[in-house]
């Protein structure tokens, strides 16, 4: 028996019971990134957030298949399907051709997330460009049901008008719309909320990714990718899609409609959505050149772990304000987290189930991270002293929050006794701020064959 997980789900506007389709499995999908530069830190919030999920599931007994897509064409750099291709703009910037320019980012998307403590190794992470065949077959099914037209010299676009529904869907206001000069409006179009499945390549020029199909040399839209590939790995009716709140009305309204209308079933049970990070000045995006990234904040003394705790504060519904102080205050919290790892985990502890269960029962009510992080706090707080307890019970919180604890004790546990002994002595000392003392515990250390390091993330040992 698995316990009660509830999840909101945007799809109904509620709070659901998660009952999954396969007994013991469940199957997600989150909408990846586009690799035509860094992630900044505001993006990495929706992965932060699709692992914690992820770690929840699992940790309650179901099997997870989780894949997150790379994004490495053809994604215009509006909703609209107008403006640049982002590839091709990533290829004219740094002078490389736009494939190199993908793996590159793509590789630099996989380290941030081990950074994060999100395993990639858990992960299954498949390329647009490698489901052309799959797009176009998908593509055509939709065109053999009647749902597309072509505007010539443009591409193949779906008609919204034919999916019933898809305007309270997107919760559209079309009128609003068709007046609006959100973006530059393509005139051919039946309705503006149509969208292209498939671009020709423009007659008078080369485009470095671009394919044939049935209806000429061209390359995907946007959206179709999102449908071919969760189908594919997953099946054509899955658990739970997750994504940015951005996506909701346009490319997840797009996803459920072009999917839906070629295999004629539901599509996804559970869709999630993840709030913005802000900034002082308001939604983090790229647009200026100086974003933060993980690296940026790493250089600033911010290992990847206290990111991942200072997201996991907020639910991931709610907004979020990114600023120096709140992270700092996050790195005194996480300091004192391993200070407890450091004291306690070499000690043999058993689980206090009385702080466990609530702050399962947290996680387990749609991903509560931050009433969680407040039922670990209070057991620091009431069970003060009770080393190995402690140690053992933040372990196995750990385990769920994914805050890269178990490596501190992998360190503790290869260090001789004496040593840790003395780093906690010296843990105290540097509490009283006693820094001779500090100083002369370090050197007795290194005589016993060890160097001590203050990181940010506490004392850290190597051995000489
Ligand atoms: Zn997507």
């Amino acid at each position: 028996m698995h316990s009660p997980i509830h999840l909101y789900n945007t799809a109904s506007k509620k709070t659901e019971l998660f009952t999954p389709i396969h007994e013991d499995k469940v199957h997600i999908y989150s909408c990846g990134p586009t690799v035509y530069h860094f992630a900044h830190i505001g993006n990495l919030r929706a992965y932060i957030f699709a692992d914690t999920l992820r770690r929840m599931l699992s940790y309650s007994g179901y099997e997870v298949k989780h894949i997150i897509n790379i994004t490495d064409v053809g994604h215009l750099t509006d909703d609209g399907d107008n403006g640049e291709d982002k590839l091709e703009k990533g290829s004219r910037r740094e002078g490389k051709t736009a494939w190199e320019v993908a793996l590159f980012y793509e590789e630099a998307f996989k380290k941030d997330l081990e950074a994060l403590n999100i395993p990639i190794s858990t992960y299954t992470f498949p390329r647009a460009t490698d489901h052309i065949s799959e797009q176009i077959a998908l593509i055509t099914s939709l065109e053999e049901k009647g749902y597309t037209y072509t505007i010539e010299d443009d591409g193949i676009y779906f008609d919204t008008e034919k999916f019933e529904g898809y305007r309270d869907l997107a919760q559209l206001d079309l009128e609003g719309l068709k007046s609006g000069a959100r973006v530059e409006e393509n005139k051919n179009k039946h309705s503006p909320s149509d969208f292209a499945l498939w671009k020709f390549s423009p007659e008078n020029e080369k485009r470095q990714m671009e394919w044939d199909s049935p209806w000429g040399r061209g390359f995907p839209g946007w959206h179709i990718e999102c449908s071919a590939m969760s189908m594919k790995y997953l099946g054509e009716h899955f658990d739970i899609h997750t994504g940015g709140i951005d996506h909701i009305k346009v490319h997840h309204t797009n996803e459920i409609a072009q999917s839906e209308c070629a295999t004629g079933n539901k599509y996804v049970n559970y869709w999630m959505h993840v709030n913005f990070l802000q900034d002082k000045t308001g939604k983090m995006s790229k647009s200026s050149n100086d974003f933060l990234t993980l690296e940026s904040l790493i250089k600033k003394g911010y290992s990847p772990q206290i990111y991942r705790y200072f997201i996991l504060t907020a639910h991931y519904r709610k907004e979020l304000t990114f600023t120096y102080e709140a992270l700092d205050a996050v790195k005194v919290a996480y300091k004192k987290l391993t200070d407890h790892i450091l004291r306690g985990s070499h000690l043999k502890g058993n689980i206090l189930e009385t702080y466990l269960e609530p702050f399962l029962e947290a996680l387990r009510d749609d991903c509560n991270t931050s009433e969680a992080i407040a039922h670990m706090w209070k057991m620091i707080k009431e069970e003060q002293g009770n080393d190995a307890d402690l140690a053992a019970t933040l372990l196995e919180m750990n385990e769920l929050l994914g805050l890269g604890l178990e490596k501190l004790k992998e360190e503790v546990l290869h260090l001789p006794k004496e040593v840790v002994e003395l780093l906690d002595k010296r843990l105290i000392s540097r509490k009283d701020k006693d820094f001779s003392e500090s100083d002369r515990l370090r050197d007795e250390i290194r005589k016993l064959g060890y160097i001590v390091k203050d990181s940010p993330d506490g004392q850290e040992v190597v051995k000489i």
